[in-house]
């Protein structure tokens, strides 16, 4: 149907239930009632307040959309950037290399044990 509705701080941030600081509900005799939120946003950390329309309340509108990249994984990519040419030029040789695979292997190996013993350590 429609979009489902979000509540955003004026960066542009999503404001989801962490952010939220306060929330109350305006019945009106006339008219649509509303729902107010006010936040502090985690990006800009600037307070903000917003009415949604009752009706457009919904409970999933302050639920975090999950992502299959963590925020730490998001920040190493945003860092690297898009891959450049030059990038895919080194990749297309790299291939040539016969004991690349092997390398790739045993790298990705040590990467998946250090990943459990991090996870491990979380918990
Ligand atoms: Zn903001």
């Amino acid at each position: 149907m429609s979009v489902k509705p979000t509540i955003k701080c004026n960066c542009g941030q999503r404001i989801i239930s962490k952010d939220v600081m306060q929330t109350g509900y305006y019945l009106r005799l006339f008219g649509p009632s509303f729902v107010y939120v006010k936040f502090r946003c985690s990006r800009c950390k600037k307070l903000g307040e917003q009415f949604i329309k009752q009706e457009d309340w919904e409970d999933g509108i302050l639920k975090d959309i999950p992502s299959e990249v963590d925020q730490a994984e998001r920040r190493k990519l945003d860092v690297l950037g898009p891959i450049s040419i030059h990038e895919q030029i080194a990749f297309h040789f790299g291939l040539d290399n016969t004991d690349l695979l092997e390398k790739l292997t045993r790298q990705a190996e040590l990467q998946v044990s250090g990943v459990e013993d991090s996870k491990d350590a979380e918990r």
